[in-house]
């Protein structure tokens, strides 16, 4: 099979997380994967929530290279599609259906790759196809807590859709619930209660006005702060006892989240209870690495940022900060959307890529 006949395969499972469980499209990769003599093993975060790790030894001078791609996808929105969005069609060079282009394509153009690597002389590959990212990395947090189910790595690849431009780094999301408490009383009697909702206005515009004392990241731009909801008070004639804020904050990776939160929550005051509801940090490896080097070497296109965050969040860190590449088929304008589609050239064009970083780090 393919890379396009693939992706087509992986586009008639339906992995809408979290109402389908991504099992049956781990099972396919994973049966590709054994079959050309990779070790596989699935791990579940939750029943049928199967993440893949299919592994090639190396000679272990040097750190394998892993590919990382993700199996779920988000669901079809409100909106009717013009196509069967589980068909897996092609029509006009253009494959169709959710997910072709997030990101499907991308998983199966590594597993293409990985299936034509047949020698390994100077290291090994790893191959991550995890479950459970578009609702905040659960896959790969699964993975990471899980003593020895990662393994090593010397480089990452994320297959995210980016047209092929390889993408550097990406901001972090810190998405946080502010809590105030105060004391109900009757709505006539003011004066007996504690009003949670006028904390919660105090608190907005303490947030308003919050600046991050930091220098603007060159490709990825300074962090956001955006105050998203705000609740508070069950009816009109009492005193609010309780309200809270969902704040939504693009970091940058010069950003530390645990100093971030300190931050504001010094900012806003022992009235207020902070926790956090995403807490991904941004991923930025620098041009001069000699692995983005050889990437930007073999893609020959400029290096590019991304807006949405990526499963490298979780594992960036969980490799020590290991240089990362985010690089796929797929269209970054046409994740989530209605009428997905992929490019057919676009996913050719990716095994033949991923085959050439693959060969040029395992030495084959
Ligand atoms: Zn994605």
């Amino acid at each position: 099979m393919n890379a396009v006949e693939l992706t087509c395969e992986l586009v008639r499972i339906d992995t809408i997380n979290p109402r389908s469980p991504e099992r049956p499209a781990a099972e396919l990769c994973a049966r590709l994967l054994e079959k050309a003599g990779w070790q596989v093993r699935l791990h579940e975060f939750a029943p049928g929530r199967a993440s893949v790790v299919a592994r090639r030894e190396g000679p272990g001078e040097r750190k394998p290279i892993c590919f990382a791609g993700h199996l779920d996808t988000v669901p079809l929105g409100a909106r009717a599609w013009s196509r069967d969005p589980f068909a897996g069609e092609i029509d006009s060079g253009k494959l169709h259906g959710r997910g072709s282009s997030d990101m499907k394509s991308g998983v199966a153009a590594m597993v293409a790759a990985a299936l034509l690597m047949k020698r390994f002389p100077k290291a090994g590959m790893t191959l991550l196809l995890l479950a459970g990212e578009e609702t905040g990395c659960e896959g790969a947090a699964h993975l990471a807590r899980l003593p020895g189910a990662l393994g090593s790595a010397g480089a990452l690849v994320v297959g995210e859709p980016t047209g092929n431009q390889p993408v550097l780094g990406h901001k972090g999301a810190l998405w946080l619930r502010a809590r105030t408490r105060g004391v109900t009383a009757h709505g006539s009697m003011p004066e007996r209660g504690v009003n949670a909702v006028v904390k919660a206005a105090r608190a907005v515009l303490q947030l308003a006005e919050v600046r991050f004392a930091i220098a603007p990241d060159p490709l990825l731009g300074a962090p956001t702060l955006n105050i998203g909801t705000i609740a508070g008070g069950l009816n009109v004639n009492s005193v609010p006892d309780e309200a809270a804020i969902g704040i939504d904050i693009r970091t940058i990776p010069a950003q530390r989240h645990a100093q971030v939160r300190k931050e504001l929550q010094a900012a806003l005051g022992p009235e207020v209870e902070l926790s956090a509801l995403v807490d991904l940090e941004g991923v930025r490896t620098p041009e001069d690495d000699p692995f983005v080097q050889t990437v930007l070497g073999i893609v020959e296109a400029p290096p590019g940022v991304a807006t949405y965050f990526t499963d490298a969040s979780v594992l960036t860190p969980a490799f020590g900060g290991v240089a990362t590449v985010v690089l796929g088929p797929g269209e970054m304008a046409l994740c989530h959307q209605t009428d997905e589609y992929c490019r057919v050239d676009r996913i050719e064009e990716s095994v033949e890529v991923y085959g050439r970083i693959a060969r040029a780090w395992c030495g084959s």
